[in-house]
């Protein structure tokens, strides 16, 4: 019979990845919950109504990549292919855009998109995001991305960020139909995407990655020179505190998100060091996205970071605790060790060998488990309350009374 191996596109996390893995979500979240948030798990599984309602129904998210079927009972659900919809969901489902107040949650965990698999694209891959409900103010917006900051420093990861304006309901219209009419007229050499999207969603023609597409937009209508009043002071106001605070940024004005309800602040963190320019972290502002799934007008921000595409750049930080090996020499000496190792235990990694051996063999069980104290006990050792300890990376040994240890 052949073995059963992980589905196409679906890793196991294990060995040195896993506790990559972990610090990262725990070093993560550690800083969230400085700035203020909360967990926040929502389920994997939801109405694929919900994705084609915020994520929207012309992108390639919802057209091509959803793992989308009908279940038992003829419900047509899908797993989550981002992580914001299913909060923004929970939120008005719970009522809090009619509480109002301030909410900041933080989450993470697995993403699913049916994608050709190639290589370095995972059908399930995991997510660390925030979001914020309540907060109008830019500050807030130099906030998040203080935070993310703070988590890329941690990390020791280097990048760039970029900032653009996606203006409001009050002067987007106005400048999307300036850019229609400049693209309009050179509508003939652009790629077949960009004349596609002209008419459904003509803001994303400016990420178009096609080099020649790119020149042709050299000379289109910007939006940060299409800003309405608030939008621009906004945008003034969030590259002061930037400034204020050392944060470094550039403007990129192609740097868009193809949908309605985004709105002003959008930025994108990027990284050189896993190949050319890989984005990292990226998100904006929302400010109708609440409204869109039939809540009450509340402003939202929020990002997400792609934990996979992270890891690659995560060195750990060298652990300095020690991490202990108990073993013995005589059997007597098992029990002891049992009890010794739950007080260990409250703030060092402590493993026990089950089995009697030598003092050789168990030096060599100790350095396989990655420890750097061995603590062994023998019958002249219980005699005298005492213990054995060897310190494996000076090489030093001595014995010492029990309670001392
Ligand atoms: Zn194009
Ligand atoms: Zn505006």
């Amino acid at each position: 019979m052949a073995n059963i191996q992980s589905l196409r596109g679906m890793n196991d996390i294990l060995g040195s990845d896993s506790e990559l893995f972990t610090y990262f979500v725990e070093n993560a979240s550690r800083i969230a919950k400085n700035y203020g948030f909360t967990y926040i798990e929502t389920p994997i599984l939801e109405e694929t109504a919900l994705f084609k309602r915020s994520v929207g129904e012309s992108s390639d998210i919802v057209n091509k990549e959803m793992y989308q079927f009908i279940d038992k009972g003829e419900n047509d659900v899908c797993l989550r292919p981002e992580g914001t919809a299913g909060v923004v969901r929970s939120f008005v489902e719970n009522k809090f855009d009619r509480a109002g107040g301030t909410y900041r949650w933080y989450y993470y965990g697995p993403m699913f998109r049916y994608e050709r698999p190639q290589k370095g694209r995972l059908r399930e891959f995991h997510q660390f995001g925030c979001e914020v409900f309540g907060v109008s103010s830019v500050y807030e917006d130099a906030n998040i991305i203080m935070m993310i900051k703070d988590i890329l420093d941690f990390f020791k990861i280097g990048f760039k960020l970029e900032l653009n304006s996606l203006g409001d309901q009050n002067c987007m219209p106005a400048y999307r139909e300036k850019l229609v009419n400049y693209l309009t007229d050179i509508k003939e050499d652009l790629c077949e995407d960009c004349n596609r999207r002209i008419e459904t969603n003509p803001i994303r023609v400016l990420d178009c990655k096609n080099e020649n597409c790119q020149k042709l937009l050299y000379n289109a209508p910007k939006i940060t020179n299409n800003l309405c009043e608030k939008c621009d002071t906004d945008f003034e106001k969030l590259k002061e505190i930037l400034d204020f605070n050392d944060v470094e940024y550039e403007i990129n004005t192609n740097l868009v998100r193809g949908l309605d309800y985004y709105s002003q602040t959008a930025f994108e963190f990027t990284s050189n060091e896993i190949g050319a320019q890989s984005a990292i972290a990226g998100g904006g502002r929302y400010d109708r996205l609440v409204e869109f799934l039939g809540g009450r007008v509340t402003p939202g921000i929020g990002f997400a970071i792609g934990i996979e595409r992270l890891l690659e750049l995560v060195k750990m930080q060298e652990d300095e605790k020690d991490v202990i090996y108990l073993g013995a020499l005589c059997e007597d000496a098992l029990n002891i060790l049992t009890k010794i190792a739950s007080k260990k235990r409250k703030d060092s990694k402590t493993f026990i060998e089950y089995s009697v051996r030598g003092f050789g063999k168990h030096f060599n069980l100790a350095e396989k488990q990655g420890a750097n104290i061995v603590a062994l006990i023998g019958e002249n050792e219980i005699k005298d309350g005492t213990i054995f300890i060897k310190d494996l990376k000076t090489k030093e040994d001595k014995t010492i009374k029990l309670e001392d240890f």
